[in-house]
């Protein structure tokens, strides 16, 4: 007999870092193995099911997670500091993608073509890829995941999840959901562990046929030059740098509102955070002053969680230090809201002054952090939100209807916004970047099947 021995990971509370709330057994590098193996085992028979019967079973995850709303909520705003509120809004985010892919399973999944023989029917078939290793991170710890595994399910693919370690728990509670919702022994597995052993066998393994990843551009890059050369797919969703942009003529203090709402949901800790803003100089200082008292009425602690770790209390802490050595000036905010003992929690900060070239202009922060740029018009702000690295999402306030269009046309990224705050999208729309914040397929709607299927043409001769 051999005995196994894993590693034992305890989790603890950002909103307070002495209290352990569960542990996690994290899996071995063979046990990996053995996983992806038996996941390719039953890609044999759920790739025969029909699709309407494997969205059935996506219908019956949807009401599962639905019934235990309050627990999945709590478990994910206790591992990773999103207050309870945002949790809530996240499960029913998840189960509304659930019951959108389990609708797909009943829509045509080919295309019927006109043949040049009349005696010919000539069709194409989508078909599923095999394994599909999906590794996502922590920040939206229910919705990512389940964007991800429930359109590689509806398509027949079968699933090997890896959570992040900082959301180990909540994904050990969603691996039991899928368990009861009835899918077949290992269509489905989460395997728990660390990137660089769990994560990258998944990266390797030649019973892998496409990865989908959520992450940081770092890991993103790691995992092209280890699978890039493969033939597998790829999906890479990564950082964001979002801008928006407030015209003179916008509903100011909408602007406002949803400025901050955008720089400061969830703590900053979105990929769609808006985290820079230019400002006509004419309404410069008008509009400081409307963000400053959005910022006033939240309230740390209760309208906004702790950061996720000291990790990333200690990088957001150092961002804020070299704002200020950069020359940005501090208008809000800049300190730890409490003793570090009481959690990892940082005020909502807000710079001015900020330029081009400093790195609060230029790098994602991951935390509730604002730049403040002034501009002097329209076209040096469409200039200066461009020039950028990323390009996942960014918004225009303006009632100008030639300046929206303008902006929609000219603004490189994934997802635009116009009057609203920079950020995803409804399930049923792709979700996604250009530049260095996407790479392969969209997510999302109608999307997600170009990433998890392939085409099979059929020709008939009658
Ligand atoms: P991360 O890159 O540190 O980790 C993401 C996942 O990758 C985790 O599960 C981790 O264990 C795994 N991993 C780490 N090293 C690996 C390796 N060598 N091989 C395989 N897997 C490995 O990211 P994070 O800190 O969890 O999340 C924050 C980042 O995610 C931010 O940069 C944010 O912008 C980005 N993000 C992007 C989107 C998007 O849709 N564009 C959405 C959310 C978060």
């Amino acid at each position: 007999m051999t005995t196994i021995i894993r590693e034992i990971r305890e989790q603890f509370n950002p909103a307070n870092p002495a209290e352990c709330i569960g542990q996690v057994e994290l899996l071995t590098v063979d046990e990996t193995k053995a996983i992806v193996a038996s996941a390719h085992q039953a890609y044999r028979e759920w790739k025969n099911k029909s699709s309407v019967a494997r969205g059935e079973i996506l219908r019956v995850l949807a009401d599962l997670l639905e019934e235990e709303i309050d627990l999945v909520a709590e478990t994910a705003s206790r591992e990773m500091g999103k207050t309870k509120n945002e949790m809530i809004g996240e499960v029913k985010r998840g189960a509304s993608i659930l019951r959108y892919y389990a609708q797909e399973g009943m829509r045509a999944t080919g295309e019927i073509l006109p043949s040049a023989n009349e005696d010919k029917i000539l069709y194409t078939k989508r078909v599923p890829l095999g394994v599909i290793a999906a590794i996502t991170p922590w920040n939206f710890p229910v919705a990512i995941p389940l964007w991800k595994i429930a359109p590689a399910l509806v398509y027949g693919n079968t699933v090997v999840w890896k959570p992040s370690i900082e959301a180990a728990l909540t994904g050990k509670l969603l691996g039991e959901l899928f368990e009861r919702a009835g899918f077949p022994k290992h269509v489905v597995n989460v395997v728990q562990g660390r990137g660089l052993n769990v994560g990258q066998v998944l990266l390797e393994a030649p019973e892998v046929k496409a990865i989908t990843f959520t992450g940081s551009n770092g890991v993103g890059q790691s995992i092209l030059n280890t699978a890039g050369s493969t033939n597998k797919k790829i999906q890479l969703e990564l950082g964001g740098k979002n801008a928006a942009i407030i015209l003179a003529d916008a509903d100011l203090k909408s602007a406002a509102k949803l400025t901050i709402e955008g720089a400061m949901k969830q703590t900053g800790q979105r990929c769609t955070a808006t985290s820079r803003v230019y400002i006509e100089q004419t309404i410069y200082d008008e509009v400081l002053a409307l963000l400053i008292e959005e910022t006033k009425k939240i309230e740390v602690g209760v309208t906004m969680g702790p950061v996720v770790s000291r990790g990333q209390y200690e990088n957001i802490l150092a961002a804020i230090e070299k704002a200020k050595s950069e020359g940005a000036e501090l208008i809000f905010g800049g300190e730890p809201a409490f003793n570090e003992t009481q959690g990892y929690y940082i005020q909502p900060t807000i710079f001015k002054n900020v330029t081009h070239e400093m790195a609060i202009a230029r790098e994602e922060v991951f935390g509730p952090v604002l730049a403040v740029v002034k501009v002097k018009d329209y076209e040096e702000a469409i200039q200066l939100s461009n020039d950028s690295e990323f390009g996942l999402s960014a918004s225009i306030y303006t009632k100008n209807i030639q300046k929206a269009f303008d902006f929609i046309k000219r603004s490189e990224v994934g997802l635009v916004q116009v009057n609203d705050e920079t950020g995803g999208a409804e399930p049923q729309a792709p979700f996604g970047g250009v530049k260095n914040s996407s790479t392969g397929a969209r997510e999302q709607g109608q999307a997600a099947k170009e990433f998890f299927t392939t085409m099979k043409t059929v020709t008939i001769n009658t």
